[in-house]
This record gives structure tokens, sequence and C-alpha cells, in this order.
């Protein structure tokens, strides 16, 4: 029992968190700037913050992820951090040569007050960014938020840093598409190809963060969204933005710079999320939804119907990111299921109201928190209370799996345990699909477990 000294009574807690349902702003922000091509991710801090941001997103995508850090020392924490950065920005254009260098701050640094676009102009007034190059900056304090936040920061600096007012394309989308696998905006571009809708996704990682093993290492490889048509976003008759928390703010900020309408969309994991997401699409496209994504609909229905006997009343706890648990309860409940307890340690009170509304569509009243003291601690002190048939969240469930013996669907980030997550999508028809498979085994596999010899069937 790794967890057994976790109290079955829950206590209101106002100033501790045990092993909290988040991870840190700045790995949300360098996982940003990893899905712009040519883009080199720079953590302004000490340099045991940028290892690591950059192993927990390593053993997350079982990618290299290349990173600057602006090395603080003693120094630099006391007298603040201009001249490091400065000599950084000189050092990694010389030797490195991206097209773009994406700075975050760090507790440090933003602690000491250290102001990024102050440092980033002197660097570009005293020569040391080249002609045609860029550095764009987040502000990323991991004392706030989360790393949702950080994504949602570094977002925001990609649009301050590309976006110019345009002569609007007629059909031309823009697609944020929040904190999601890159095999997921992988299959998100499938989506507006099959509906020929043209697109700028951004950021984009995928063939970034799922590369293919070519023998020989990219330091730049070639996915991510180009600068050419960052420049373009402005452009755009449309900006589809996924995720009130990740893409939000950044639509925002393009509407305001450079006039372009944003509409905010679930994530589209399961089907009612998808349908509204195609559907938006058509509307603002003024594109048809393809045949192959109605036949691909057709499918994830008739899935449901074989397996909705398995499904019905399963209870279900959930933990992660809002933006991807709100259209994931959504989905549960449509299957019949019952989300009953859900944790995100991304702050917002609008993501609790919202896991009411979705629960109460059925007469479910689930246990729901967001924010700090929403952590895995209050999750198994719910479990405890009331035990669940199924998790579904990133690798730290395990030891509550473990413990209790529930099955275990891993989903989100980060996933530290398991391989494949980065190249199989959960969004769209084929990701529900992907989801009601690994979800159905799980049960079943618990079942085949521990069934008695006599009603142990070879067709179930
Ligand atoms: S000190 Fe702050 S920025 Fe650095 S790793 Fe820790 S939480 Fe992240």
């Amino acid at each position: 029992m790794l967890l057994r000294h976790t109290k079955k009574e829950v206590a209101d807690r106002k100033a501790l968190t045990i092993n909290p349902a988040k991870t840190c702003q700045p790995i949300g922000a360098m996982y940003a700037a990893l899905g712009i091509n040519g883009c080199m991710p720079h953590s302004h801090g000490s340099q045991g913050c940028c290892a690591y941001h950059r192993s927990s997103l390593t053993r997350h995508y079982k990618e290299p992820v290349m990173a600057g850090s602006s090395s603080f020392t003693e120094g630099a924490s006391v007298f603040g951090g201009q001249a490091n950065l400065v000599q950084a920005i000189n050092n990694i254009f010389t030797i490195y040569d991206p097209e773009i260098i994406a700075v975050h701050s760090t507790c440090l640094s933003e602690t000491i007050g250290d102001d990024l676009p102050q440092i980033v102009a002197n660097a570009e007034v005293s020569g040391k960014v080249p002609k045609g190059k860029k550095v764009i900056y987040a502000s990323t304090p991991s004392y706030v938020g989360s790393h949702i936040t950080g994504f949602a920061n570094m977002v925001q600096g990609i649009v301050k840093g590309f976006a110019q007012p345009g002569i609007k394309s007629n059909d031309l989308i823009n697609i944020i598409p929040g904190w999601v696998e890159p095999s997921d905006m992988a299959e998100i571009k499938r989506i507006l190809s099959l509906m020929k809708v043209p697109s700028i996704m951004f950021p984009d990682t995928s063939g970034v963060m799922n590369a293919p093993q070519t023998g020989k290492h990219e330091f730049y490889p070639q996915g991510g969204t180009t600068s050419k048509d960052l420049s373009r976003i402005g452009s755009a008759s449309h900006t589809c933005a996924l995720g009130k928390w990740a893409s939000e703010s950044a639509a925002t900020l393009l509407s305001k710079m450079a006039q372009v309408p944003f509409t905010i969309c679930d994530i589209p994991i399961g089907l009612k999320a998808t349908d509204r997401f195609l559907m938006e699409l058509a509307k603002v496209s003024g594109h048809e939804i393809s045949q192959e994504l109605e036949f691909e609909r057709g499918q994830v229905a008739d899935i449901i119907t074989d397996m909705h006997q398995y499904l019905y009343g399963k209870k279900v706890a959930l933990w992660g990111d809002p933006d991807q648990l709100i259209p994931l309860t959504e989905f549960l409940v449509d299957l019949d299921m019952k989300p009953i307890h859900i944790v995100s340690g991304t702050p917002g009170k609008a993501f609790e109201k919202r896991i009411k509304e979705i629960c109460a569509t059925k007469d479910i009243t689930p246990n729901v928190k967001s924010g700090a003291q929403a952590d895995m601690y209050l999750m198994h002190q719910w479990i405890l209370n009331e035990p669940v048939d199924l998790l579904i969240g990133n690798t730290y469930g395990k030891y509550i799996s473990r413990d209790m013996d529930i099955p275990f669907v891993r989903h989100g980030f980060p996933i530290y345990d398991r391989i494949g997550h980065s190249y199989f999508p959960t969004v769209g028809y084929k990701g529900s699909m992907r989801l009601l498979e690994m979800m159905l085994s799980a049960i079943m596999n618990k079942m085949d477990r521990e069934a008695p010899e006599e009603r142990f069937e070879l067709v179930m």
C-alpha cells in the first residue's frame, strides 16, 4: 500500500497541496515554443529549472528537447539577469542559428523583477538579434497558474511577436489547438484537409514531438508552424481557439491586434464536442463536413452501441487539464457512465461550473474541484469514500490504481510510464474510437483477471 497514509476524512485545506494535479508554467511555455518551426525555447532562470522543464517534456514525449538557459548564479539572482539573457541571445543565434528564440521567465527571474520586454528590446537595439530573426517572450511565474497557464502565455507571446493586420483571406482559418498531443494536432489537420479548409495551426508540435527516426539528429525538426505562416495569422477570416484555458487569451489578443474574429470551442474529444467543432468549422469556413467524417461518426456510434452494456453505470474518477476534462466528462456522461470525482490543478471556477452543468444532464452530482488544493491526495480521499470502476488521468494515478486495484486509462500530461500516446490521437471521431477501446479494455481486463474459473468466458 504505497498510499496507506491517506486519511479517509476530508479536511478543508487552504495552504497545503499534496501531490499536485498540475505542473510548472514554463513547461507549458516550452511545449508551445516547440510548436514553432526553427524555434529554440529559452528558460530565463537557473539551470535546474531548465533541466526540469526539458526532462519533463522528454519523459512524456520520448523526444530530445533542446532549450537554452540564462544559467542564473548568485550574482544574477541578486543583481538581475539582464546581462545573462542578452549574452544568451547572442550565443544562441551565433552557435545554434535558430529562426526564433522563445524566452519564458521562471519563478526566480519573476521574483527579482526582471523585465523581459525591456531586456529583449535592449538585445535588439544592441544588435544581438540578427536581421530577419526574432525573439518572442512570455511571463511564466510558476507560483501562480499551471503548465496550461504557461502554454497560454507563450501562445499569446507568439501572437504578440507575429500578428499584423492584413487583408482577410476568405476561408483561411486559424486553429489554436490548445495543449494536446502532437498526434491530436495531426488529427485536427487531417479533419481540416478532409473538409478542404485552408488553415494555419499554431503552435503545431506534430512532426516535432513525435518526429520519425531517421538515423540522424535534427536540431530543428521539419514540423512546427513556420514564420511565414505566423506572419499570415492576421489575415485569417476567423480563429477557432480550442479550449478556454489554453487558447482564449491568444485568440482575444489576435482579435485586438488584427481584428480576426474568434470562437472558443471545446477540444473535440468525444462525440458531441467533435460534432460541435465540425459544425463550427463548416459555419466559419463555408465548407461542408466531408462524407469521410460522417462515415467515421457512424463508426463511433456503432462502437458505442456495442460497448454500452459494459460501460453503463460505471463510476469514473478523472484528473488533468480543464480543457480536456470538460469534453471528456461530457463524453462519459453521453456513454451513461458516471464521472463522480474530478480534479484539475489549473485554477478556474468556470471549470467546476461547467462540469456540474454537464453532469446535471444525467442527474449526477460530482465531487469537482480546481486550483492548488485540487490535488491527487484529495482525489484519493474521495475514492476511498466512494470507490470507482475506472481512473482516467496522467501517470500520477498509478499509485491509486495499484493500491485499490482500479482499471486505469492514461490520458493527459504527463504520461511518463507508457509509450505511444504521442502517435495516436484521442480527438475527433478517430480519437473517440481509441478512447472507447482503451476504456473498455481496461475494464474487461479486470473482469477477466478476477473471474472465477467457471465464469471465465471466451466470448464476452
Ligand atoms: S522554481 Fe519555478 S520555474 Fe523553476 S522548476 Fe520550480 S516551479 Fe518551475
